[in-house]
């Protein structure tokens, strides 16, 4: 994202302390249409804990009155959010032959373009012979459920397996029309080693399910944009590999839909009395312009919410995610949770689990430490981070880790993807990815069996040296000195226990596989120091399988849908880190559901 972008970012994301002055200015002048002032139903109180305290998310803002709205637009769909997930909804919408419209609170599409997404059973797959039968949909469900100690819903996991497939084959022609092609095998050729797309895909056909790691099987299911046939990174060639969101963009105004950008949704319109009465309909939106007007947009059909997470609403973490507040956000500030908010304030019910997809440790201490432990945009916001911020991805490979007592805490081979919470344990919350001179040889081999990039360079590793990303010592006492934090002598007793159990080969302390065990005895020393980042939360909304917004009786909400990282259930506790790329592939096969069940009156 150019800086330009992202000062117009800024600019027109109503943060949470803007959203809230709207609603001081609005109080005592504007009473919202449609919704009755005691909004009995919304307490405040947090549902999950009972505690009695009070969320201020969960409390209904005053009303917006009829007389303040200054137009009123109907359609028969409104998909709130013109993001990943909320596009595809409109277009599949349309393509029904419904009227719809999107509002979107950016001057423009802005949304984060994931460079692919996990589907099961599409054609790709059916093609090769991999993933797509009915017992391995099956293996596949309990395995996810499973994974999340039962705190997913079941139905929910199994309708993403049950027609993700099918969204996959609507999706994929737009956009390989559009000149982006989808290639699947990419990520299972990273992990596996394949030299090619080919022989990746050859290797998946043998046994689709040959790799894995200590703790978790790989399911191959990542359809990824791009038409590099380098595993892996096929979707990270550049911008014109992934700027996929555009030609759909541009394919859904082909089929009629309209769009309203710089327009915040405010406050769903219910129809009266649903306090008493669950058949009462959602029946429209009432957003403000950026001219600061009022405009209630009638959805005939329905609503379907596709407005992202709630990283940068403070409180709505603190209560559903505490220890987001001490990792690294990425620049997704639009994400203030408002969809959320929305649907609570007309009756919705939250999840009561929340995770978080947990990018483990790909922060540099530099943003750890700042004020705002923001990741800095991406030159475009799509691109593998460590490479674009210009990390070493070293650190984050399964070389030595220690925390700040110079200890180990973890095997390192979990790496960057799910170890963030264990990271957050340690003390400050950090730790140090520790390694010497013969890294060519004893880490980078591994680099991708971990999802790093494994491009670190004599150039790279130089240059992270240079802007103190990372350290170098000729002499572990010197490395010691440089680190400053770290007690040296209990750092030392580790590597030299370390490096023994290296040379007998067997890690008996955290059972770190062989092939990972490599010594820290040849000079130059290096060290990195690293901290946690989240990419997003997801989850919250509670539907059922047509992803309808359930109420707090687990009734159904009439015309009030939920796609994308507002629709709960799917994850459960935890980012399922056996499918890579499920968030993008739930989130969209969600909203482009809801669409379509929202336009055949389900
Ligand atoms: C660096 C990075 C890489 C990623 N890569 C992948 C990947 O490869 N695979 C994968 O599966 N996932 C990936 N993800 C995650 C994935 O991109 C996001 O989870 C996904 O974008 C969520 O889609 P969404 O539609 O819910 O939200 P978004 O695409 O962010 O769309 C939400 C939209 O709603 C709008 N909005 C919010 N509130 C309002 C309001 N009140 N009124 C009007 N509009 C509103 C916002 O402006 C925004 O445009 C990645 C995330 C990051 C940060």
């Amino acid at each position: 994202m150019s800086e330009q972008n992202e000062q117009e970012l800024e600019k027109n994301t109503l943060s949470r302390r803007s959203f809230l002055k709207v609603g001081g200015v609005a109080m005592g002048t504007v009473a919202l249409a449609g919704y009755s002032n005691t909004a009995n139903a919304i307490t405040g109180t947090d549902k999950n804990t009972n505690d009695s305290k009070q969320l201020s998310f969960l409390i209904p803002p005053p009303p917006i009155k009829d007389s303040q709205i200054k137009k009123t637009v109907t359609v028969d769909v409104l998909v709130i959010g013109a993001g990943v997930s909320g596009i595809p909804a409109a277009a599949i919408a349309a393509e029904m032959g419904a009227r719809v419209h999107v509002i979107d609170k950016q001057s423009t599409i802005v949304s984060t373009r994931p460079t692919g997404f996990s589907c099961f059973g599409s054609k790709r797959l059916k093609e090769l012979g991999v993933m797509c039968t009915e017992e391995e949909k099956e293996a596949l469900v309990k395995d996810l459920w499973g994974s999340q100690n039962a705190t997913g819903k079941f139905e929910i996991i199994k309708l993403w397996a049950d027609k993700s497939g099918e969204f996959a084959d609507w999706f994929i022609p737009i956009i390989e029309n559009g000149g982006i092609k989808v290639q699947v095998g990419g990520l299972f050729g990273y992990y596996n080693h394949n030299k090619t797309i080919e022989e990746a895909q050859a290797a998946m056909r043998a046994n689709p399910l040959s790799v894995r790691d200590s703790y978790w099987q790989f399911y191959p299911l990542q359809h990824q944009f791009g038409s590099s046939n380098i595993p892996g990174v096929s979707a990270w060639a550049g911008p014109q590999d992934v700027d996929w969101l555009s030609i759909l963009y541009k394919y859904s105004m082909s089929k009629g839909v309209t769009y309203d950008f710089t327009t915040s949704a405010h406050q769903l319109v219910r129809e009266p009395g649903w306090e008493k009465d669950p058949t009462k309909r959602v029946i429209g939106v009432i957003a403000q312009n950026a001219a600061g007007e009022y405009i209630k947009y009638v959805a005939k059909k329905g609503v379907v919410l596709a407005t992202g997470g709630f990283d940068y609403n403070d409180e709505m973490l603190k209560a559903y995610y505490p220890i987001g507040l001490r990792m690294c956000r990425t620049w997704q500030r639009w994400f203030t949770g408002d969809g959320h908010k929305m649907a609570v304030w007309a009756g919705a019910k939250m999840d009561d689990q929340f995770t978080s997809h947990v990018m483990g440790t790909a922060a540099m201490a530099k943003a750890m430490k700042s004020k705002d432990k923001i990741m800095p945009p991406e030159a475009q916001a799509h691109v593998v981070p460590w490479r674009e911020w210009n990390m070493p991805s070293t650190p984050m490979a399964p070389c030595l880790w220690v925390n700040n007592l110079g200890k180990r805490f973890i095997n390192e081979e979990v790496g960057y993807f799910m170890s963030a919470t264990t990271i957050d344990a340690q003390p400050d919350h950090m730790y140090w990815g520790v390694w010497d001179s013969q890294w060519k040889t004893k880490i980078i081999p591994h680099h991708m069996d971990r999802l790093m990039d494994g491009n670190d360079s004599d150039e790279r590793m130089e240059a992270n040296v240079k802007s103190g990303m990372a350290i170098k010592a000729n002499t572990i006492e010197e490395l010691i000195k440089k680190m400053g934090v770290v007690d040296g002598a209990a750092f030392k007793k580790t590597l030299s226990e370390y490096n023994a159990m290296v040379e007998a080969g067997k890690d008996t302390m955290y059972y770190k596989p062989k092939k990972y065990l490599s010594t820290v005895d040849t000079g130059p020393f290096y060290a990195a120091q690293m901290g946690t980042s989240y990419m997003t939360t997801c989850g919250g909304l509670i539907t059922d399988t047509n992803l309808s917004v359930l109420d707090e009786n687990q009734k159904v909400i009439p015309g009030l849908f939920a796609g994308g990282n507002p629709a709960g259930g799917f994850y459960g506790n935890i980012y399922a880190p056996q499918v890579p790329m499920s968030l993008s592939g739930h989130s969209m096969t969600f909203s482009w559901l809801a669409a379509k069940n929202a336009v055949s009156g389900v």
